[in-house]
């Protein structure tokens, strides 16, 4: 009980606002950090990941970003479900530009 005999504000509006402000509030900030996240156009002038200088990447681009346990590949956001995992002996990467690496893999495997 207690202000409830307040003048201007009834009991029900205070609450009401309060719960308003209070759901606002934590709400606002998740928005604000996931935009952040998804805009991913601030870069850290030092990258907290891989220590690199100069705001080259956000930390969602960093290489060392996500790390496969599997090979122990290191690669930027979602490189661990993209990438082609290959353990043990075989570690290939399937990056771009390796058909020649590829095809000596096979010659080698021929000969
Ligand atoms: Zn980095
Ligand atoms: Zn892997």
């Amino acid at each position: 009980m207690g202000k409830g005999e307040d003048d201007d504000i009834t009991p029900e509006e205070d609450v009401a606002s309060l719960i308003k402000s209070a759901r606002a509030l934590p709400r606002m900030d998740l928005a604000e950090r996931m935009a952040l996240m998804l805009k991913e156009e601030w870069r850290p002038e030092v990258c907290r990941i891989c220590g690199r200088q100069g705001g080259q990447h956000t930390e969602l681009e960093c290489p060392l970003y996500e790390k496969c346990y599997t090979c122990g590949g290191t690669g930027s956001f979602g490189y661990v479900n993209r990438h082609y995992c290959k353990p043990d002996d075989q570690v290939v990467s399937l990056d771009g530009d390796n058909d020649a690496d590829f095809d000596l893999y096979w010659d080698a495997g021929r000969a």
